[in-house]
C-alpha cells in the first residue's frame, strides 16, 4: 500500500519537498517515451511537425501535451486516483503536467478548463480528477481557473462502448460554456485522452466562443 507521509509515491523514498509526492528520479523515468505528433500526441516520426493523420484530418486544439502513454507505473497511479478515492494523488499527478509544459516551453494560458462529470457520477465518485488536477496548476501558473465554466447540460452514455460515429452524436450539444473565453489562450485539462471526442466536443465549444487557442493537457495520450 503506498502512502503520502512524505515519501514518493512510486519508490517509497524520502521527498525532499513532500508536497511533490513522487520524487525527481522517478518523475523523469515517467517522462521517457518515444517520438509523438505536437499536434495529437500520438507516436509519430517528428516532434515538430504534424503527422499525416493530422495533415488529413487536424484535431480541433492547436496542441496536445501529454506526460506518457497509459502504461505503469502512471497509468497505476491514475487507476489509483480515479477509482480508488485516492485524491491526495492530485497534486502529484499535476505537478507532473507542470513539467510537461515546461519541458515543451509553453507559454502560460489566460484560463484552465476541466472536463466536467455528470453530476451522478460525480457524486459516486465524490470528485471530478479533471478539476482536481486543475486547482494546484492554476495556482502554479497564475491562470484564471472556475470549476463549473464549462457545464455538461445532458447525461451521455459510456463512451467506450460506441463507435466513433455514435460518439460524436452523443456528445452532440452535451456541454455548455458558461464563461466568455473571446481572444483567450485555452488549456482543457484531462487525465486520459484515448479517442479524444470529448475533448474535441468541449474544445469545439471555446472555439465557437471565440477563444484564440485551445491546448489539451493531459498526463496519458492512448489510443
Ligand atoms: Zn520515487
Ligand atoms: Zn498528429
Amino acid at each position: 500500500m503506498l502512502t503520502a507521509c512524505g515519501l514518493c509515491w512510486l519508490c517509497r523514498m524520502p521527498l525532499a519537498l513532500p508536497q511533490w509526492g513522487i520524487c525527481s528520479r522517478c518523475a523523469s523515468t515517467l517522462f521517457a517515451r518515444a517520438l509523438v505528433c505536437p499536434q495529437c500526441g500520438l507516436p509519430a516520426q517528428h516532434e515538430h511537425l504534424p503527422c499525416g493523420r493530422c495533415l488529413q484530418k487536424p484535431p480541433p486544439w492547436q496542441r496536445l501535451i501529454a506526460v506518457s502513454d497509459y502504461i505503469p507505473p502512471l497509468s497505476t497511479l491514475i487507476h489509483r486516483f480515479k477509482f480508488s478515492g485516492k485524491a491526495e494523488l492530485a497534486p502529484a499527478l499535476a505537478r507532473l503536467l507542470l513539467l510537461a509544459s515546461f519541458q515543451r516551453r509553453q507559454p502560460r494560458p489566460d484560463r484552465l478548463i476541466s472536463v466536467p462529470l455528470w453530476q451522478k457520477r460525480h457524486w459516486r465518485r465524490g470528485f471530478n480528477q479533471s478539476d482536481l488536477l486543475c486547482r494546484p496548476l492554476a495556482r502554479w501558473l497564475g491562470c484564471e481557473y472556475e470549476a463549473d465554466a464549462v457545464t455538461r447540460v445532458r447525461a451521455t452514455a459510456t463512451q467506450h462502448q460506441l463507435s466513433a460515429r455514435m460518439r460524436k452524436h452523443n456528445l452532440k450539444n452535451a456541454f455548455q460554456l458558461e464563461i466568455p473565453v473571446r481572444g483567450l489562450h485555452i488549456v482543457v485539462v484531462d487525465d486520459v485522452v484515448t479517442t479524444g471526442s470529448t475533448v474535441a466536443e468541449i474544445v469545439r465549444l471555446l472555439k465557437r466562443g471565440g477563444a484564440a487557442t485551445v491546448q489539451v493537457w493531459c498526463l496519458c495520450r492512448t489510443l
